[in-house]
């Protein structure tokens, strides 16, 4: 057989998990519960659904290439220029478009550890050598050996603010410090997926170094807050010289027209927001509360997922949940090998997940 890109060696084959509906089929369940990938558990936005809706009707068409009700929305809301917008068939597309527009051969692209792996393999892809910078024993970004991790050949520092898996934040203190000592030939992509989950009154909001001239990308993402994790739109802020470098690298119709719409309907539904920072807020706190009476360390989050410590094999409490009904993500592929990730539900979807954890714990015989 002919022989793939060298660079493609390194990249470990991405195994995607089984549908739900064939996961239910094969263990004879029904209702699974998915607390694995951080999606909203309320549902889409009802104006968002009404938006497809309308929109299906029309998908023989093609979408606008320019997002130009989007961009204008976003440009409102987030009062910046539509020129400084870039939509993304997720902030994952975006992610490999930056990598793909910025990484040569060689260079080094420097992130935390464990952060969002896609920084890693969108790394990969294009030749370029991820760094990987441990957290610190808080499980924060260590923003000094970041800044320490720096050599000539570094080209992108992804910060993931609030960190996936992890949950916690930097600072706005942290980050003026970091951007302020930071070489200005290198491209920093402030990734806040997250953004809307954050209860410090002081958060860091990288659109700030954007409006302040830095060499920054700020990507967020309809995918977690807004509830359209199935229909892949995200966007990426940046200075309008850095905007076009990235478009070169844009498929033309890279952004579906029902995301577009399904997106601009979610935004003009403030109280859908509201809501679901609402659930969430609610939710941690009972999680929160439970695993201090079951005697568990949790890391106290921003987002709304929690990894907690539940001092036994992972895999054993993830496979047991799973064959019960209840998925979360097991930590060891983050390197915690005795924690899980699970993502914040619906009250009675925490409910459950507790019970279940008790008894996972409880019925652990080593
Ligand atoms: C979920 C997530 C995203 C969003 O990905 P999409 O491609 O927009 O769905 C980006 N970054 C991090 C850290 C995430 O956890």
């Amino acid at each position: 057989m002919f022989d793939a890109r060298g660079c493609l060696n390194h990249i470990k084959p991405y195994i995607p998990g089984k549908p739900i509906e064939e996961v239910e089929k094969e263990l004879g369940i029904r209702n699974i519960i998915k607390m694995a990938s951080n999606e909203n558990p309320l549902g889409p936005s009802g104006k968002a659904i009404e938006a497809i809706a309308r929109g299906v009707c029309k998908v023989n068409i093609y979408p606008d290439a320019n997002g130009f009700y989007l961009k204008d929305a976003l440009a409102k809301q987030l009062h910046i220029n539509r020129n400084n917008i870039i939509l993304g068939n997720g902030s994952e597309q975006l992610i490999g478009m930056i990598t793909k527009t910025f990484v040569n051969p060689g260079d080094e692209v420097v992130m935390a550890h464990p952060s969002f792996s896609v920084y890693t393999t969108a790394t990969q892809i294009m030749s370029g050598i991820p760094v990987q910078v441990p957290l610190d024993q808080n499980y924060c970004h260590d923003l000094t050996a970041i800044l320490n991790a720096i050599t000539n050949k570094t080209k992108i520092v992804f910060i993931c603010n609030p960190n996936n898996p992890t949950g916690t934040i930097v600072s706005r203190r942290e980050l003026d410090n970091f951007m302020n000592r930071i070489p200005s030939d290198i491209l920093v992509v402030l990734d806040e997926a997250y953004f809307e989950y954050v209860d410090e009154q002081d958060k860091a909001d990288g659109i700030y170094y954007v409006l302040e001239g830095k060499n920054v990308v700020v990507l967020r993402t309809f995918s977690k807050i807004y509830g359209l994790a199935g229909l892949r739109i995200g966007y990426g802020i940046a200075h309008e010289k850095i905007i076009n470098t990235i478009s070169k690298v844009k498929e033309v119709f890279n952004v579906n027209s029902l995301a577009q719409a399904a997106a601009l309907a979610s935004i003009n539904d403030p109280e859908y927001v509201e809501r679901s920072i609402e659930t969430n807020r609610r939710g941690k706190e009972y999680l929160c509360q439970e695993f201090k009476k079951l005697g568990l360390k949790y890391i106290p989050t921003q987002t709304n997922f929690i990894l907690v410590d539940i001092g036994m094999d992972c895999q054993k409490a993830y496979r047991e949940m799973m064959k019960n009904g209840i998925i979360v993500r097991p930590g060891d592929i983050f390197g915690y090998p005795t924690f899980l990730r699970v993502s914040i539900g619906r009250p009675e979807e925490n409910l459950e997940f507790i019970e279940m954890l008790e008894y996972v714990i409880e019925n652990n015989d080593n």
